[in-house]
Parts: structure tokens; sequence; C-alpha cells
């Protein structure tokens, strides 16, 4: 036997729960599909096309829906002689300005030698070369501009759209369909840009339990072998989907999770453990990354307001966690932070979703304070910030929870910690 070995009694093809993985229908979703197909109609009619700007959180099926269509626009539009179609799609993450979109459509029309680079000419020049482009190749153009919300300045979001009408081309019709997963940028927007980009608008609402089931049945018939999802394993991975975000995408990468947890167990049948595991495994990562992602001192704050929620103290307030982060600075070897930036790192500890945060009144004087608590599993956070808790030590609050745990046999032990004054 080969050290390598197939195991596909699950799966009949993983790279259907892929996100790369295109599917041939799309379900749940006809009334936004034809709203969309008929602000697409134009093109097929010879016409000026509209522009179109999709919006809704991520994983609601606006970017499939837009492969989708036109997948079926460019099929469709090659049975016309009198229809020249390009499509130009472009992810703008990671491009944050329009001089960076500009300089990436023109070299989409060039060949490799003739490409420019992404610096060094002055914005105006650019424009000019991509009318110049966009002329040369005529017939209607279609300029895919995903996740446009990374863009910061809105020139070319004016530009575009509005080319023919300023005089710049006179070839090609030109039609932007704009895509963003931030309800707040197309609020952002000035008003000018605003009704040129958006003459079209498509909302895609986050998809409710019953919706997620359909998309994961469809799925499923593609990815797994059949019978081998226990019943209530598509339910179960739909409810979590709806309860986080109604994200399609979420839903099928805890299917996928579940799935995998099987196969390696080398299990014949993907049961409703694999998913609540699988979660449990998702949310450890996502968590992991985010804390990961702080400074040691977010480490810190978050060591402090853990132990002091443990001990009953929590909701606290910033002014109540400083003497235990202070305290913990110190035995880490540290030099605190001024309270405002402590206070920054509880903030930021709040929108990972990790630290819950209550506004209260102050009463009569009418203030505001906020107080801090943890909301996460504990056990997820102290794996999270091990090497933080290693340099300050164990505080006698989290000590039960590192019980056997290879943490424990540290030197230092905190239970004899001085108290703070507070
Ligand atoms: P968005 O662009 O809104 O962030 P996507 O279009 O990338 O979301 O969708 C996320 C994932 O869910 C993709 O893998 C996509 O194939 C799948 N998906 C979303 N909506 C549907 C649907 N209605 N039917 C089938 N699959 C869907
Ligand atoms: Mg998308």
């Amino acid at each position: 036997m080969g050290l390598f070995e197939r195991d596909t009694e699950i799966y009949r093809d993983r790279d259907a729960l892929r996100e790369d993985y295109q599917p041939e229908e799309l379900v749940g979703r006809d009334d936004e599909l034809a709203t969309y197909r008929t602000a697409l109609q134009p093109v097929i009619n010879g016409e000026q096309p509209n522009n179109v700007f999709l919006y809704g959180k991520t994983g609601v099926g606006k970017t499939a829906a837009t492969r989708y269509l036109l997948t079926h626009l460019e099929a469709d539009a090659a049975q016309y002689d009198d229809i020249n179609l390009t499509v130009v799609t472009m992810n703008c993450d990671g491009l944050t300005s329009s001089y960076q979109i500009a300089t990436r459509l023109v070299n989409e029309f060039r060949d490799e030698g003739s490409r420019i680079s992404t610096t060094g000419y002055p914005r105006a020049s650019v424009y000019e070369m991509l009318w110049t482009e966009l002329d040369d190749c005529g017939g209607t153009v279609l300029v895919v501009l995903d996740e446009v919300d990374h863009v910061e300045d809105d020139s070319i979001l004016y530009q575009l759209p509005r080319a023919r009408a300023n005089d710049n081309l006179s070839e090609a019709k030109i039609g932007i369909i704009g895509i963003s997963n931030d309800f707040s940028f197309r609020e952002d927007l000035s008003p000018k840009v605003r009704s040129s980009l958006c003459e079209q608008e498509i909302h895609f609402p986050a998809y409710d339990a019953s919706d997620l089931q359909m998309i994961l049945e469809q799925r499923v018939s593609v990815a797994f072998h059949e019978d081998v999802l226990e019943p209530g394993v598509i339910p179960l991975c739909a409810a979590y989907g709806a309860k986080d975000a109604g994200d399609a995408r979420q839903s099928i990468d805890l299917l996928m999770k579940a799935g995998d947890l099987a196969r390696d167990e080398d299990t014949q049948t993907v049961t409703e453990d694999h998913v609540e595991r699988g979660r449990r495994e998702l949310e450890r990562g996502r968590i992991k990354e985010g804390i990961t992602g702080l400074t040691q001192h977010g480490h810190l704050v978050l060591y402090a307001l853990l132990t002091l929620d443990l001990e009953g103290e929590a909701p606290v307030r910033s002014r109540d966690v400083r003497p235990r982060y202070t305290r913990f600075t110190e035995m880490a070897d540290r030099d605190p932070l001024v309270p405002r930036r402590m206070r920054d790192h509880l903030s930021e500890l709040a929108m990972l979703g990790i630290v819950s945060v209550t506004e209260r009144n102050e009463g009569r004087r009418g203030g505001t304070y906020r107080e801090y608590a943890i909301d996460m599993d504990v056990d997820l956070l102290l794996d999270a910030i091990e090497d933080t808790v290693r340099e300050v030590g164990i505080h006698q609050s989290v000590k039960r929870f590192l019980v056997d745990d290879e943490l424990d046999h540290g030197d230092t032990d905190l239970s004899d910690f001085a108290p703070e004054s507070r």
C-alpha cells in the first residue's frame, strides 16, 4: 500500500464546496436575478448599458449572481452579429485608489509587452490611455468592480460612468457594475457619483435559514455521496448560518469542516456532532486569528479583563480594569499604556466580538460611560493569549481552566498577587 490512499467515501466532489466553485444555478434569488437581468437587457438590445450597483453583506450571492448572469449574457450576446460584448471583471480588494484601478483596466486591454507600470504616470494620462483602449475595443464594454468599497477616492467612479457624456468615448458603450459588501459605502458617495454609478440599485438581503437550507441541499448533491449526511446536518448548518450573518459562504464552510472531520475519523456518515465540533473549530480559528493579530498590550488588557470577569466583577469600567492591567504589564516587564490607549484596546476587543460593551448613563449629570465584559469561551481565550499568560503568570481565577494543561507547569503563581489599589 502506498503512503497516500484515496479516501472518497464521504465526498463525491469536495471542490464544489470551495470558494472558487460556481454553482450551475442559484437558488432562492429569483427576484434579485430578475431585476438584475432586466438591468442588463439593454446590452442584448444593442443599447447603452445601465450602470448597476449591487450591495449587501458578505456571502449573500452578489459575486455568484454576477458571474452567473454575465456568463449567460456573454453566451447569449454571441448569438447576435451586431453585438460585440467585452466583460472586464476586477476585484478591488487590495486596490485602494482610482489610479490603481485605471492602470489595471488599461492593462486588461493590452498584451504583455505593452502594459504600463502601476506608478509614474500622471492620472490624466492614464485616463487618456483608458479611453483610447476602450474606444479601440469598441462595442459594449461591461466593467465589473467587485468589492468596490476598497477604493478610497471616487474619481474613477465618476469618470467611468460619465465617460460618454463627457465626450471621452465615442465608440465604446460602457456600463459599470459596482458591487459593495459595505452598506455605508453607498451613503458616503458624493451625490454626483451616486446618481451615475447607482442608476440601477439592487439590494441582496441576508439569507434566512430556509434559503440557506436550499443552497446547502443543492451543493450537497454535488459535493457528497448519497446518504452520507445525517438528516439533521443541513438544517443545523443552515440554522447556524442564519444566526451568524445570513452568509452562505459561512454555512458552506461549516458543512465542509464537518465533512472533513468525518473523513478524518474514517466514518461513513457526517453527523450533527461533526457540525457542532466543526463550528467550534472554525470559531476558534477566527477568534484566535483575531487575537493573534493584536499587540501584546491588547493581550494584557484582555487578560486583565478576563480575570476580573471570572471573579464576578464584570461588567466593569475601563478605569476599574486599569489597576489590574497595570499590574500585569509590570509582571510582564512592560510599561503600561496611558488610560486612553488602554481603552482603545478594549474597544478593539469589542469589535472582534470578544468583549461585550454596555453603555450606561451617569444619571442626572448626563454623561455616559461604557462597561466591558468577556463574551467568549474562556478556554479559547486562554489558548489564544497563552504566551502573555506565561509571561505574566497564572492568575488564581484562571487556574481551574488550566488543570492538566501544560501552561500550569510554569513556575510563576500569582495566587499571592498583592491586591491592586483602586
Ligand atoms: P458575496 O459576493 O455576496 O460576498 P458570494 O457570491 O461570493 O457572496 O457567495 C458566497 C458563496 O455562497 C459562494 O460560494 C456562492 O457560490 C454561494 N452562494 C451564494 N448564494 C447562492 C445561491 N443563491 N445559490 C447557490 N450558491 C450560492
Ligand atoms: Mg463577493
